[in-house]
């Protein structure tokens, strides 16, 4: 016989916990939550041991009686729903779970203030016993987490470095100051006070606009444009980057829903085809979008942390989202002809499939397996090398360039077409790559040290990768506050634009988290550096300059592809052309 038993309540609420509060970053986020639903202006948090030993928020909210405090700890107790209607809600939380969740896996305590009896009171649950004793604190709600995770210990193991969970923490406290800028933040690390963003009076776009000048900084001001759109009542506001401004990852895209931060397919979706076109494949625009819609057509109660939302009519959504920021970034005078050229793409991609079919076949030549080491080639025999001599080898003699683009070339069997910008970049990441593993990079000294200013992550990752990026070749030095100098450079790039080249190997490190290793990470890192050199696609280049790119190319390993996985040559032999004529 089975012998079914209700679950003790405290199980309950710790499995309710493990549904909801994953690490320091999610309990830190429902606190903030419940202090903006209590009306707050002025908040402050503090965090130590990247929350892992302390998560504290005070706020100047409307406070709790002390009836109220002994039910926030009853399971599903909110003050949030009052005519059960869960399809209106206006408040951020609203499943009255979130403090019973973190007072059965942590120390909590709350202190809270009462107006209308103007007395306090504290209420606190240490080692799972409850006590409620009278507070000294005068306004608002203080709530303090200590030891998260403790009667949980398989959690804390799950928990990442000190400092990654910080940036956890920071990107909930960015997200959650962005869509309330009439609300004062304050945070404080290991009692060292992070920042203090200064409230906005009104609620309007320049408060918005100001908000995010304090978060995003003033970088992402410049280069970014507003977006206002109404339609089918829904409403569009935020600013957008130009194509420019964009980085490796999405990290920093932030989406709002009625103004709840969500990291939703759909939307990422819709801003990715908003950019598309102006925008390479593998990058990503910065954003900030606020999207308005009314309670009945969003369903934000998806996923217990409310980052996911179900729309009722999704491609209204994305409808507007593309062509709200399509418009703004059109008004900003940037040459959005790219429907013409997608069109003639797509009608040739038949055609080029074909040939790709017929003849791209790296493997055959195996560039990888020639043996011969670059100065034997090209410092004494290539120049002195008849033109009939240069088709002997492997990628052959040049012959002409296209489009300032593509090398056509010619050897014994055919033809080839060489991606100059492709070729170069792979060129360029082997070397340094081979710089780095051989501890002889060549580096540049800049005459001028060029100066960047970072945001504080990138910042802290890039101080604290700082020999490593020596041994790549790229002398980066503290400067100021979250600014660096960088007065060395690879030899071999030239034409860089550090600041988006610094800003991306950032992410990179950022995405790999505490796990970051440089020796394993190295093809991605020098990839980016790689792909910020100069430009070659466009570039007019002499014969001999070709075909010193091609000889290179024959000594370099893995130079059938680019970085991004493209082939950088195809070859069409005599029998594929005259396949393609009908001759055979
Ligand atoms: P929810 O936010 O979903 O209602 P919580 O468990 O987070 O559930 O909070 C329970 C209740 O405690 C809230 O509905 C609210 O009435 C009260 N509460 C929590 N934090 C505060 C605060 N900082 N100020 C005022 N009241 C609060
Ligand atoms: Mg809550």
């Amino acid at each position: 016989m089975n012998n079914i038993k209700k679950l003790p309540e405290n199980l309950i609420n710790q499995i309710a916990a493990g549904e909801v509060i994953e690490r320091p970053s999610s309990a830190l986020k429902e606190l903030i939550e419940n202090s903006i639903d209590a009306a707050a202006t002025e908040i402050s948090i503090y965090l130590s041991d990247g929350g892992k030993t302390l998560i504290e928020v005070v706020d100047n909210g409307k406070g709790m009686t002390l009836d109220d405090l002994s039910m926030c700890l009853e399971r599903h107790a909110t003050s949030k729903i009052s005519d059960g209607d869960l399809m209106c809600i206006d408040s951020l939380g609203f499943r009255g779970e979130a403090l019973p969740s973190i007072g059965s896996i942590a120390n909590l305590c709350i202190e809270s203030f009462d107006k209308s009896k103007s007395e306090a009171w504290k209420i606190s649950i240490i080692n799972s016993k409850k006590h409620v004793e009278p507070s000294i604190i005068r306004f608002g709600t203080k709530v303090t987490i200590t030891d998260l995770f403790f009667k949980v210990p398989a959690r804390l193991k799950f928990l990442k470095t000190n400092g990654t969970e910080i940036r956890y923490c920071k990107e909930v406290v960015k997200h959650l100051a962005m869509s309330h800028p009439t609300i004062s933040f304050t945070l404080t690390i290991d009692s060292k006070k992070i920042f203090y963003w200064d409230k906005s009076e009104r609620n309007n776009f320049e408060g918005t606009k100001n908000r995010l000048n304090q978060v995003m900084g003033e970088d992402f001001i410049n280069s970014s444009v507003s977006v206002e759109m109404e339609r089918d009542g829904l409403m569009l506001a935020g600013m957008v980057g130009m194509p420019t401004l964009n980085r490796n990852t999405g990290r920093e895209q932030y989406l709002f829903v009625n103004n709840r931060p969500v990291k939703d397919r759909n939307l990422i979706g819709a801003l990715r085809g908003a950019y598309k076109g102006l925008i390479e494949n593998n990058r990503f625009p910065v954003a900030v979008l606020f999207i308005d819609i009314i309670p009945q057509d969003v369903d934000i109660n998806v996923h217990p942390a409310k980052a996911e939302v179900r729309f009722k009519d999704s491609a209204k959504v994305r409808s507007i989202i593309v062509s709200g920021v399509r418009k703004s970034l059109e008004s900003a005078g940037l040459n959005t002809a790219t429907e013409i050229s997608n069109a003639l793409i797509d009608k040739m991609s038949f055609s080029t499939k074909s040939i790709n079919e017929i003849s791209y076949d790296s493997n055959n030549l195996d560039l990888n397996n020639i043996n011969i080491s670059p100065s034997s080639r090209f410092t004494e025999n290539f120049d002195s090398d008849s033109f009939e001599k240069k088709k002997t080898y492997p990628l052959g003699s040049a012959i002409a360039q296209a489009h300032g683009t593509y090398i056509i070339s010619e050897n014994e069997n055919g033809l080839i077409l060489i991606d100059q910008h492709a070729a170069h970049e792979r060129i360029v990441l082997e070397k340094i790559r081979a710089g780095f593993l051989n501890s002889n990079i060549q580096k540049q000294i800049l005459l001028i040290p060029e100066v960047i200013e970072l945001t504080e992550d990138h910042f802290d990752v890039i101080i604290k990768q700082k020999d490593n990026l020596l041994k790549l070749g790229l002398a980066i030095e503290e400067f100021d506050t979250n600014t660096i100098l960088v007065r060395e450079h690879p030899a071999i790039l030239d034409k860089v634009n550090f600041s988006t080249l610094i800003k991306d190997i950032a992410d990179e490190i950022i995405n790999f988290g505490s796990e970051f290793i440089l020796s394993e990470r190295l093809d991605n890192i020098c990839g980016n550096m790689a792909c910020h050199s100069s430009i070659r696609s466009g570039r007019l280049l002499l014969t001999s300059e070709m075909n010193a790119l091609l000889r290179e190319m024959e000594v370099t390993p893995n130079s059938s592809q680019c970085n991004h996985g493209r082939p950088t040559f195809i070859k069409l032999s005599v029998k594929d052309i005259e396949k393609l004529f009908g001759r055979t």
